[in-house]
């Protein structure tokens, strides 16, 4: 994805430069970015029973139990979640994006449920693009920053690999010392913009952050069996975060335009 952004980027770059003789490749990629998020809605719209699908055989194979002795390492990044969404979200869209918390939260429901329900910020981007923008967020900006989000922007998955580290250390008995921690930090960070925005990517990406700090791959073993769980709510903590930032920086804009019409 990251390739085609870059491509994307320096797309737009000639069409601008080619000015008049460019425009009807603006045009055709516009379309052509219409037609495949229309298709992508038809796809997601079978996305519930795929969910069920995938779970389903998780919970047939391990039994009820596997869900129970994970509770705890769930509830943890759960709380994480919801502590990042309401501190961080809450705060830069109310002082930066001029949007009370309580109407971004409600207006934002739509793409939250169907990004827990696909764990695909991907799969969710249709209809992210379609709550920010009634939320305030400019087209223009929207249609840049939330493809861009949804490849790079993943706050949910540092969370949830942050907590796994830990959990898997413990597991093994090795206690973490502070620079491990630090380097954990660092790691599931640059893990999460390298995730694609796909159901268990996250997963993938939390090797390199075992590796970081010595401990064994294997541990993913551990937490592979509930990732899907994990998987849901980090993937709507992604899209929000997407979501805050379209938002902010459509207010900067203006802000900014405001300004120099005066
Ligand atoms: N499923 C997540 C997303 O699409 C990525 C991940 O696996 O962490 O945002």
């Amino acid at each position: 994805m990251l390739q085609v952004i870059v491509a994307s980027l320096f797309f737009g770059f000639g069409i601008l430069l080619a000015g008049e003789k460019g425009e009807l490749f603006g045009q055709f990629a516009e379309s052509a970015s219409e037609v495949s998020l229309q298709i992508m809605s038809l796809i997601i719209s079978l996305s519930p029973i795929g969910v069920f699908c995938l779970i389903a055989p998780v919970v047939a194979e391990n039994g009820p139990v596997i869900l129970g002795s994970l509770a705890m390492v769930l509830a943890v990044a759960y709380m994480g979640y919801i502590l990042h969404a309401v501190l961080v979200y809450s705060s830069t869209v109310g002082v930066l994006g001029g949007v009370s918390p309580i109407s971004f939260f409600k207006g934002m429901m739509p793409a939250m449920m169907m990004a827990f329900s696909s764990a695909s910020s991907v799969g969710a981007l249709p209809l992210n693009i379609e709550c920010s923008e009634k939320l305030g967020a400019r087209k223009d900006i929207a249609s840049f920053t939330l493809p861009l989000g949804a490849t790079i922007n993943m706050d949910g998955t540092a969370i949830y690999q942050g907590v796994c580290t830990i959990f898997i250390a413990s597991c093994f008995g090795i206690t973490l010392t502070l620079p491990q921690q630090l380097t954990v930090i660092l790691t599931a960070t640059l893990a999460s913009i390298g995730t694609a925005g796909v159901p268990g990517s996250g997963m993938i990406m939390l090797a390199m952050v075992l590796q970081s700090v010595g401990l064994p791959v294997e541990g993913i073993a551990l937490v592979a069996g509930v990732d899907r769980v994990f998987d849901m709510g980090r993937t709507t903590v992604n899209i929000t975060g997407d979501a805050a930032c379209a938002i902010i920086v459509s207010r900067m804009e203006d802000r900014k335009e405001a300004r120099n019409a005066r």
